[in-house]
């Protein structure tokens, strides 16, 4: 029997109605000749709340206990799926990781993928089943506790069983119609592509396009999943959507194809920290242990010349995700009060976010930084930071003009055009 894999975020499964309008899409494929695999997401709101509770009973959580709550979201999801299904005469079941079981690593709350094996599925199918309800996001560990795959991680769900159940494709169901060349919300120029490259779609969701969790993306590069991102609320057909592919199936040649923003981004910088070597290792080795994911890194000549340290000084800057901020500042803390590191002060500014352009045409094409500045100057943003790759730039700038520098680039780039 051919396979689909068909994904619905939150907002896809926001309610009891918009179940139903997913189970009809299902039932659909089925009625073509599929079998389903269906992976859903918690409501929409869900997850969040789930963090929120978390959070507010336990600041520094312990990592099992956060995976134990927040996962439920999508239990719940699950078999409202499977029931909606069945009261439509379609033959489905849930399934939680833990019954796939869906094996995972036990890094909580970042957990990859071991195996995931098709025995008890491919057995369900077998018996007549026609759909197997999957919740996403979650998994086990070696020690058989509940694992969850980062947030936007059901994307990951539905490509890893794409892979692993040789899906004729892999659809996931959202609350646009496509991959944007930015976020269709914050720019209403935005324009929708048909396709884009793995390699782009992967930089645009590692610096924030949040429409496909990263490790989607780089799953489906690698075991070369055809995913496709499609509206769950209009009318779809084979045609629908953008496809992610790869760069040889590609005609148009943009050297930027995609700006992306991240809001969730802190910038914290160590005041007159002294200048030796090894210092950034004993600055980043307590961080990396602490579980803080350290983006962009600059070193500066330290505007202070004085010091609880007599020599050479430099200043040493960081980004990253707001939601770390407190782990951070606990792990330079604690390395300051062991004497490995010594600093004057700790600067925090949470009023950053980060705005990147991407595309691969920037490998061959020179003057896409200076474009790139040129704009944002034109309109009076600063610049705090600057990180660049081979496909990317990004800028860390104030908050308040996030949506006024993508809209910048936006028009610079002239991508509401597609030549
Ligand atoms: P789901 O709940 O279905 O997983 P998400 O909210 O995670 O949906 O992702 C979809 C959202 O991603 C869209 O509503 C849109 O605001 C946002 N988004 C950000 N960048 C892009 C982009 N380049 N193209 C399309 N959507 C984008
Ligand atoms: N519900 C989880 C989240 O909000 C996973 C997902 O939706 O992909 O992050
Ligand atoms: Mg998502």
């Amino acid at each position: 029997m051919p396979l689909l894999v068909m994904k619905f975020g939150g907002t896809s499964v926001a309610d009891l109605a918009r179940i139903r309008n997913a189970a009809e899409k299902v039932k659909r494929e089925v009625e073509r000749g599929y079998d389903v695999i269906v992976i859903v997401s918690a409501m929409s709101g869900k997850t969040n709340e789930l963090v929120g509770w978390v959070e507010q009973t336990s600041p520094l959580f312990d990592a099992r206990e956060y995976d134990a709550v927040v996962s439920s979201g999508e239990n719940v999801t699950a078999g409202l799926m499977a029931l909606t299904l069945q009261e439509m005469d379609v033959p489905a079941r849930s399934w939680q990781g833990w019954q796939v079981p869906i094996r995972t690593t036990s890094q909580h709350s970042a957990a990859r993928f071991l195996e995931i094996p098709r025995e008890n599925l491919d057995a369900k199918f077998a018996e007549g089943f026609k759909v197997a309800v999957v919740a996403g996001f979650q998994g086990v560990s070696p020690e058989g506790r509940i694992t969850t795959l980062g947030r936007g991680g059901s994307d990951t769900t539905a490509v890893a069983f794409a892979a692993a159940f040789a899906a004729e494709r892999c659809d996931i169901y959202t609350d646009v119609d496509g991959v944007y060349t930015t976020d269709p919300r914050i720019a209403s120029k935005a324009r929708k592509l048909e396709k884009i490259a793995y390699e782009e779609m992967l930089e645009l969701a590692s610096l924030g396009a949040k429409v496909l969790q990263t490790r989607s993306v780089e799953l489906a590069m690698r075991y070369k999943v055809k995913l496709r991102v499609l509206s769950s609320f209009e009318d779809t057909d084979e045609t629908s959507g953008t496809l992610v592919c790869d760069e040889e199936d590609i005609m148009e040649s943009k050297v930027v194809s995609g700006v992306a923003y991240s809001r969730d981004e802190a910038k914290m910088t160590l005041v007159t920290v002294e200048d030796r070597p090894g210092v950034a290792a004993a600055i980043f080795g307590p961080l990396a242990e602490a579980g803080v994911n350290v983006d962009m890194i600059v070193q500066n000549i330290s505007e202070k010349d004085y010091g609880s340290h007599p020599g050479s000084v430099t200043d040493m800057t960081f980004s990253c995700p707001i939601n770390q901020v407190a782990r951070a500042r606990k792990a330079l803390e604690d390395a300051k009060a062991a004497g490995s590191i010594v600093y004057d002060e700790l600067v925090v500014d949470t009023e950053v976010a980060k705005v990147s352009v991407v595309g691969i045409g920037m490998r061959s094409h020179a003057g896409v930084a200076s474009t790139m500045f040129q704009a944002l100057a034109a309109d009076g943003v600063n610049i705090k930071v600057i990180a660049t790759s081979e496909i990317k730039i990004s800028v860390l700038i104030d908050r308040k003009y996030m949506e006024l520098a993508v809209q910048a680039l936006h028009d610079a780039f002239a991508l509401e055009t597609a030549n």
